[in-house]
């Protein structure tokens, strides 16, 4: 099973200054679902839309033991189908550097110097559908929710995606989604 998880799809009352939520994310999410639906891949989403980031950011390692939905997501984490997790973010426009649509954050590559053979992996395949130069592998840090998987045992991905419509279109999210689901079958 592949457990699918938002942290930051909370965008109630979004309209101020301050930035509270991933405003693709969702979306990209149920994509992501379909894609694996479609292909009959067993999935669960995990989306928090109750709690904004600026209240409780559920992908640092203070939200682990103190938040409902982390501790439901970490009962979820130990059922012994669970294959991969993959955290489902969204960008605003220029975040990474510009002209990147897909980026994938990658934690072990700060501890280890390399980057998750998986990640590598699924960048190849994004890139295969957007052009490799719309993708980036990036170090990242502190993303407590591939931590967390990674710690179990899973396999645990970060992608994050375009909220620019104009730069990533709605079906090359979902071709995304598909490359994404190709690339579970094919390690099922
Ligand atoms: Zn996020």
């Amino acid at each position: 099973m592949i457990l699918i998880t938002v942290p930051h799809a909370a965008c109630r009352n979004d309209q101020l200054e301050t930035r509270r939520c991933d405003r693709r994310a969702h979306e990209a999410a149920l994509a992501l679902a379909r894609a694996f639906a479609t292909r009959g891949i067993a999935f669960r989403l995990h989306i928090n839309t109750d709690v904004d980031r600026t209240v409780v950011d559920m992908n640092r390692a203070n939200a682990r033991g103190s938040t409902a939905w982390r501790q439901q997501l970490g009962v979820l984490m130990t059922r012994p189908d669970v294959s991969l997790v993959l955290d489902v973010h969204s960008f605003p426009r220029d975040s990474f550097g510009s002209g990147y649509d897909v980026v994938l954050l990658d934690d072990t590559r700060v501890e280890t110097g390399r980057f998750l053979e998986d990640n590598i992996r699924f960048a190849d395949r994004i890139g295969q559908v957007l052009g490799h130069n719309r993708v980036a592998l990036l170090a990242g840090e502190g993303n407590d929710i591939q931590d967390e998987a990674l710690a179990r045992g899973l396999k645990a991905t970060l992608v994050e995606f375009s909220e620019q419509t104009d730069d990533l279109s709605t079906i090359e999210l979902e071709q995304c989604a598909n490359a994404i689901a190709l690339y579970s079958i094919v390690k099922q």
